[in-house]
């Protein structure tokens, strides 16, 4: 028993006391102890507790069996819900991922050893205090991620456990303790038995963390070889030329750094020049060159989103950013205009994050001009926005139905027309009104329009 208080919610406090009062043993455990410990707040509040499913639903009024299988059952408390998981000893693990069965146990011990780190495997109630069997919190204070048990045998328990312990390194800006490290490289292939629903769901927490780079970890260890083969290659492409001070996945992982951490600029980056590998050509003075990367590099990211079970929406942000990233339209206001609809409005602020990030991660090389030209790209995208110019079809002055009453059929001719009318919008703005684009539209019908 060690000497720290927790300040545990009203709520959790009465979850917990209702279990101890009917006899049970009850405690927060893991996450929620590691974060109230290191002054994070816990995303959610887990509970522990001797009692069985069945007896923590008849202390309950209202509860909901999450996984019951597990043992876990939700119960709700004014609203919010909270985890109660009987203590329970995973058996053997028949496929490196899936105990084959759980058996509850009365002994909070056993249910604290089957756990991953040391750091998420202390209890804390208020009677008892902080119960910490394997070092946690030494570990916690000394910013260490240290298997519970022997590293070699929980990784081949859970292949998952390896990529977790780079994302709590991640997370909490951690060192990974020796033995626990030197046990992932021979074991990091047991990842492609692993889902990639879960390692999808490790490799955001990673990405969106304080230390993304610590992607580095992932690759040197092995494991991005296994489920991401596709960095393995940035990390070993190198970029002659005067732009460039890193090799590709080094250049990554400093643009990662200074993006904000929100997902889709995090994959953004991980992945925007990730068809640099495939477009690398040298000319006669030795000098590389990545033609064609940023529409390659999106559909790859397309691919590898796919591969891992990202949703549609994700998938298509990331690709659209990937493939835009290198944009590069003349500063002046017709330009900016056509380049904000080629590129398309969705895209927009996101991308002045991304290409921010991307300069900052380059060569000195003229490095204050292009941070200068996304600063003033950014302010006419502002303008033109504050404005409220006309930048899509839909904010044209005049519809499809305007046009039928001048004898245009809906169809493809349609299209083009519109398409047409916006180009002399985005050209010249003030021609936004009905008559002159009922004006421009007969001029092209009658095929004498001066563009
Ligand atoms: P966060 O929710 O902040 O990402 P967490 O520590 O709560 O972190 P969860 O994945 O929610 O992580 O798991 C809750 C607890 O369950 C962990 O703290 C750990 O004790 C245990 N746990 C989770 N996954 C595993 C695993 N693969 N192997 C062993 N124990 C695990
Ligand atoms: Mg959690």
């Amino acid at each position: 028993m060690q000497d720290v208080a927790i300040q545990l919610p009203d709520k959790v406090r009465d979850v917990i006391g209702r279990l101890t009062g009917a006899g049970f043993e009850a405690y927060a455990v893991g996450g929620c102890v590691r974060d109230s410990i290191l002054g994070r707040t816990p995303e959610d509040w887990d509970i522990t507790t001797s009692a069985s499913p069945s007896e923590v639903k008849g202390l309950f009024s209202k509860t909901i069996d999450t996984g019951i299988q597990h043992g876990t059952v939700t119960v709700m408390c004014g609203g919010e819900g909270f985890e109660v998981t009987t203590y329970r000893i995973d058996g053997e693990y028949k496929d490196k991922r899936h105990p084959k069965e759980v058996v509850f146990t009365s002994n909070l011990l056993e249910d604290l050893k089957r756990r991953d780190f040391t750091i998420n495997a202390m209890a804390y109630n208020a009677q008892e205090g902080l119960v910490d069997v394997f070092g946690g919190l030494s570990d916690l204070q000394e910013g260490r991620i240290r298997c519970v048990g022997s590293p070699q045998a929980r990784f081949t328990e859970d292949a998952l456990r390896m990529l977790r312990a780079v994302r709590f390194a991640a997370q909490l800006g951690f060192a990974i303790e020796e033995e626990t490290e030197q046990a992932i490289t021979p074991l990091a292939g047991n990842l492609r038995d692993i889902s990639a629903e879960r390692i999808q769901a490790e490799l955001v927490k990673l990405l969106v963390s304080a230390h993304p780079e610590e992607m580095r970890t992932v690759y040197e260890t092995g494991m991005s070889q296994v489920f991401l083969p596709e960095f393995d290659r940035m990390m070993e492409t190198p970029q002659n030329n005067c732009h460039h001070i890193y090799n590709v996945g080094d250049h990554t992982l400093v643009a990662l750094q200074n993006i904000p951490c929100d997902k889709i600029l995090r994959l953004t980056m991980l992945l925007h020049d990730v068809a640099k590998p495939e477009c690398q050509v040298m000319d006669g003075d030795g000098i590389y060159h990545f033609y064609g990367h940023p529409a390659k590099g999106a559909v790859m990211a397309g691919q590898i989103l796919r591969r891992l079970k990202f949703d549609n929406d994700t998938i298509d942000r990331v690709a659209s950013l990937v493939a835009c990233h290198d944009e590069l339209p003349t500063l002046r206001e017709a330009p900016v205009r056509r380049a904000i609809h080629r590129i398309g409005l969705r895209q927009f602020p996101d991308l002045f994050a991304v290409k921010r990030a991307d300069a900052l991660a380059k060569s000195p090389h003229r490095q204050e001009e292009k941070l200068a030209y996304i600063d003033k790209f950014e302010r006419m995208y502002q303008e033109i926005m504050d404005r409220q110019q006309c930048l899509t079809r839909e904010d044209l002055a005049v519809t499809g139905k305007d046009l039928i009453r001048i004898g245009i059929e809906p169809g493809k001719k349609m299209g083009e027309l519109l398409e047409y009318l916006l180009q002399c919008v985005l050209e010249c703005p003030e021609q936004n009104t009905p008559e002159q684009l009922i004006r421009l539209a007969e001029q092209k019908r009658d095929g004498n329009a001066l563009a």
